[in-house]
């Protein structure tokens, strides 16, 4: 028997607010708790994020088999009736096993659900064949695990009272495996969240040295920049790369330069306001999908482009 409670959990602090915001929304108007899980020694940045009840477990937070245990153990303390998940590759590796451990419905890749508080039922639409379907599914009452990707939802206002923090025990000896390193990424600091334009870098983007130019109309208009995945984990430019298995974003502006438009990559930028693109492929699958359209040579078009944009003084509303 589930309670009334959301549960949320990701490792990425700008995922778990925006989980946490649409738990909050959902949780006003049901009446519900909303509960987090916070693994490691020192969870107290996180009681200020939103949640009622803070759920601290200290295990190590890059152990997968480690953070399942430590969410089941939260999952039967909260008996949630809805357990959102953050689709980070953490995440998607531990949710499935979670689910193993509970007995709970699960779906993957989640857009937007609903709880019938009468019932206790959840219906959930979860994105099909990489953004290009969605599946809605109902699920019985009891506990739903659902993953969610970054962009999925919007983080709420804060909430204005610090959580409640509820030390569970880690769990013992879970483990079959020692991590020997652990080594993350830079970040090139790019707020792709925040960002009203983003220059989007793809493969027609032909050396590392090239990054300058990107990077110089990318200053001029106070954009930051984000790319394909082949750029990110091909050619390890830049991390911070846009898509199914990376970051979605909202800007006002996504400038795509030299980007194919695979579904793959459109998943992560289809929801800007505007999308232009330039690629020097008349049948380049990007230009179904932008608003406006350059067929060029980036390496022509972009000096020019930056040369009007200076002479004309072009400066976006954005800009303070
Ligand atoms: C399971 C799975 C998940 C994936 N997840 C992601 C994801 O999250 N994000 C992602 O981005 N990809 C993802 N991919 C990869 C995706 O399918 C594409 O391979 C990738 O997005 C292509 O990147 P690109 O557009 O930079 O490169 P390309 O497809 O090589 O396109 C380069 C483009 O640049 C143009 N061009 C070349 N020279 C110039 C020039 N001088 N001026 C202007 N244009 C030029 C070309 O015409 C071409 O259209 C995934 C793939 C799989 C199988």
């Amino acid at each position: 028997m589930s309670s009334n409670t959301f549960l949320v959990f990701s490792e990425k602090t700008s995922l778990l607010q925006e989980l946490l915001g649409e738990a909050r929304r959902q949780a006003a108007a049901l009446g519900w708790k909303v509960a987090a899980v916070g693994l490691g020694k020192d969870v107290s940045a996180l009681a200020e994020l939103g949640a009622d009840v803070l759920y601290q477990v200290d295990v190590d937070a890059h152990n997968p088999e480690l953070v399942t245990a430590a969410l089941a153990a939260a999952a039967a303390q909260a008996q949630p009736g809805v357990f959102l998940i953050g689709a980070t590759k953490l995440g998607m590796e531990v949710a499935p096993r979670v689910v193993e451990r509970t007995g709970a419905g699960y779906a993957a890749w989640t857009t937007g659900f609903k709880v019938d508080g009468g019932t206790g039922s959840t219906i959930a639409q979860c994105m099909l064949y990489t953004g290009t379907g969605v599946a809605t599914y109902h699920f019985k009452p009891g506990t739903v695990i659902l993953t969610a990707a970054p962009g999925a939802f919007e983080a709420g206002p804060a909430a204005g009272k610090a959580a409640e923090v509820v030390a569970l025990a880690a769990p013992a000896a879970a483990s079959s495996m020692t991590i020997l390193e652990y080594k993350p990424k830079p970040s090139s600091g790019a707020r792709l969240d925040i960002a009203r334009l983003v220059v989007d870098v793809g493969q027609g983007v032909k050396q590392r040295e090239d990054l300058q130019m990107v990077q110089a109309l990318a200053d001029l208009l106070d954009g930051q920049l984000g790319c394909s995945r082949p750029i990110a984990s091909d050619r390890d430019w830049f991390p911070e790369w846009l898509g199914l298995s990376g970051a979605k974003i909202k800007p006002d502006l996504c400038l795509t330069i030299g980007v194919s438009g695979a579904i793959q990559h459109i998943v992560g930028i289809r929801d800007s306001h505007l999308i232009a693109a330039i690629n020097t492929d008349e049948g380049a699958p990007i230009f179904t999908q932008a608003d406006y359209g350059v067929l060029a040579d980036l390496y022509v078009f972009l000096p020019a482009l930056m040369e009007r944009i200076k002479a004309r003084g072009v400066r976006p509303s954005w800009m303070p």
